[in-house]
């Protein structure tokens, strides 16, 4: 019953959101664009054009035929068709994993480690053409999108090393003829969903720990942006990961996360999300106990006090503002900025953020590329709206960008109140909304006063207050005079309602490990 109930609601939501990226489609034009053709050519020429599901080593259609078109945000037009998939391709996929499982966890750490130094050394090899399949599929500028597979390949590389470093424990008896051990063991098959943000790194985070400790994975992509996640899957293949321990399935996203969280085979799922489908998954995995990361919403402070210094406050919060045009987790979704320095800050970011260029991704010079589709700029709309209806006033932008699609103008908005929709939710748009404070108390309740605790950030010149605020602020990351603050080196995750467990760092390891106690008795 709660079965059944689960898959319900999952499949509601998604039935809804699959009606309305179809309905949202309508209006993207078939035809390839001469640009789009070109740009797709180069990648089809390095063999990295893939549009079939990847299971058991192997590129398959939907066993129904069935495709879904993915889309170019930036021209309106259609790149391609990908095999729409669904229950029982998910369910090869799971069993897939779960016959490699046996092989894979038991290579030793070393050869697993080469085979995904082959991988990181191929994704860096490739970062041309999959920074253009990103760009092609996401939107984001070039240069960041190159930026973002070699963030993504530095967890296959990090992983690739922590492989050899997974240690158990000797502990000291209580008994003389007694030995206690404490072993590590991979937890076993692990559903993977991702969004379409990070078409890699939100992968690499995930696949690289978990293919490390000698797990096998089923990955799914956001159908939005599946396009990265299949080159990736075959340049793993080309590295020597074995079939079946990396597939890929896309299509209903309801029917395959329901297929995974219901899967006995699956030990673990990790997700990147939205935080309802984060915990409509956790909701699920409850029936077969199973291991839950989550890497949810966030709804970033971005705190500048009086004697912060101007030019690295404004750097710091012009970055983690608009990379990905707003639309990161960790974006500063609140700017909250003391009184003394307000009316200067203000004015400086609104001439800053007036000179971030929009445009197609591939256009020289662009900083700032479109927002992922209608539904994206409809949210930001209304939350503009909302708070100008409620007394915010637009110190910038404000409004659709004229070049049409789905570009929306960089924003800042000042004199916002914590209470209105664009401080209670992730706003995911180029839009910076500033909220004026008095004091230091004032800015922690205002920057606490939310149900996410993913990243903040602070500027101040004075170390005391670096410290205190620090841990004062309810949030898995803080970000003390810097704006750019994600590495594979480091631990990232949330507090409250921004997930569970950790990705990067040596923690990253322990969310795909089982820890498993032995005794040995009569050893005397
Ligand atoms: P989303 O709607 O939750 O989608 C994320 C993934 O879940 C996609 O692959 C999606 O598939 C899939 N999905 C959707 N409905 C599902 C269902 N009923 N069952 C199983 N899977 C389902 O989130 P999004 O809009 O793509 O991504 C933006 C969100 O991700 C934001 O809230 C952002 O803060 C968060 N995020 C968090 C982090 C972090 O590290 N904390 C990083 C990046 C993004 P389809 O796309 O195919 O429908």
């Amino acid at each position: 019953m709660i079965r059944t109930m689960f898959a319900r609601t999952l499949f509601n939501r998604t039935t809804t959101s699959l009606h309305l990226h179809h309905s949202l489609r309508c209006s993207y034009s078939r035809k390839m664009s001469t640009e789009t053709e070109s740009v797709v050519a180069g990648i089809k020429k390095a063999g990295l054009f893939q549009t079939k599901g990847f299971i058991g080593g192997k590129w398959i259609d939907a066993y129904d035929g069935k495709t879904i078109e993915v889309n170019n945000p930036a021209r309106g037009d259609v790149i391609t068709s990908v095999a729409c998939m669904g229950e029982r391709e998910t369910q090869d996929a799971i069993s897939s994993a779960y016959d490699a499982f046996g092989h894979w966890s038991k290579l030793t750490a070393a050869d697993r480690s080469n085979r995904l130094r082959n991988w990181y050394n191929s994704l860096i090899e490739h970062k041309e053409e999959l920074g253009q399949l990103i760009t092609l599929e996401q939107g984001k500028p070039l240069k960041e999108a190159i930026g973002e597979v070699v963030y993504a390949a530095s967890f296959i590389e990090f992983f690739a090393e922590e492989a050899k470093r997974v240690y158990g424990d000797i502990i000291p008896s209580t008994l003389p003829d007694r030995r206690l051990f404490v072993l590590k063991q991979p937890v076993g098959v692990v559903g993977a969903i991702t969004p379409w943000n990070f078409p890699l790194a939100m992968i690499a985070r995930k696949v690289g720990p978990a293919l490390a400790c000698g797990c096998t994975i089923v990955i799914k992509p956001s159908e939005l942006t599946p396009l990265t996640a299949l080159a990736a899957a075959e340049l793993a293949h080309q590295s020597g990961i074995p079939p079946g321990v990396l597939n890929v399935v896309m299509g209903d996203a309801a029917k395959i996360g329901t297929s995974l969280v219901e899967s006995p085979q699956v030990r673990k799922i990790t997700f990147t999300g939205s935080t309802a489908v984060g915990k409509k998954l956790m909701a699920g995995s409850a029936e077969t106990v199973k291991k839950v990361s989550l890497e949810l919403g966030g709804n970033a402070p971005c705190i500048i006090f009086d004697d912060a210094d101007l030019e690295v406050a404004l750097k710091g919060t012009l970055a983690t503002k608009f990379r990905n045009t707003g639309q990161t987790c960790v974006c500063a979704n609140r700017v909250l900025v003391q009184e003394g320095i307000y009316e200067k800050f203000t004015s400086a970011f609104s001439n800053a953020v007036q000179n971030l260029k929009v445009g197609d991704g591939f256009s020289e010079g662009v900083v700032q590329g479109p927002l992922i589709n209608e539904a994206a700029v409809l949210k930001v709309e209304s939350f503009v709206q909302d708070a100008v209806s409620k007394g915010a006033k637009v110190l910038l932008g404000g409004k659709r960008h004229s070049l049409g699609f789905t570009f929306y103008e960089p924003t800042v908005i000042g004199d916002v109140k914590n209470e209105m929709l664009i401080a209670r939710q992730e706003v995911f748009g180029p839009v910076a909304p500033v909220i004026r404070f008095k004091t230091e108390e004032e800015a922690i309740q205002i920057a606490n006063d939310t149900n996410a605790g993913l990243a903040a950030y602070i500027f101040t010149n004075s170390i005391k207050r670096s410290w205190r605020v620090s841990e004062a602020l309810e949030y898995g990351i803080v970000g003390v005079n810097e704006g750019l603050v994600s590495t594979e080196v480091a631990p990232f995750g949330g507090f409250k309602q921004s997930g569970l467990g950790r990705e990067g760092s040596k923690y990253g390891l322990d969310d795909y490990l089982e820890i498993k106690y032995v005794c040995m008795g009569n050893m005397a």
